[in-house]
């Protein structure tokens, strides 16, 4: 079983994930880097969420991407510049 890293602890005991949470862990919970019960939560706040649908969408686009423009890119190690704008992206769509 998974254990728990701190940042996923901390968003885990939140009554209520929020898109940003989502945002933050989205890359572990592709990655199944997490354990299934605040994944579960992930998906559940995805559900019913248009903004995190569209945003995972950009986010498995830009991975793509940068697949394959570097071959040997990992996804656990997403540049800062791509992770600012993928965050600037989610704040534009949750300001519409
Ligand atoms: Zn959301």
């Amino acid at each position: 079983m998974k254990k728990f890293t701190d940042r996923q602890l901390m968003i885990f005991e939140k009554e209520v994930i929020d898109c940003a949470d989502y945002v933050l862990l989205l890359g572990e919970c592709l990655d199944s880097d997490m354990p299934c019960a605040l994944k579960n939560r992930l998906i559940l706040h995805k559900e019913e969420c248009k903004t995190c649908q569209k945003f995972e969408k950009e986010y498995k686009n830009v991975i793509s991407i940068a697949k394959t423009l570097k071959e040997d890119y990992s996804e656990k190690e997403i540049p800062k510049d791509t992770q600012k704008r993928l965050r600037s992206f989610v704040k534009a769509l949750a300001s519409n």
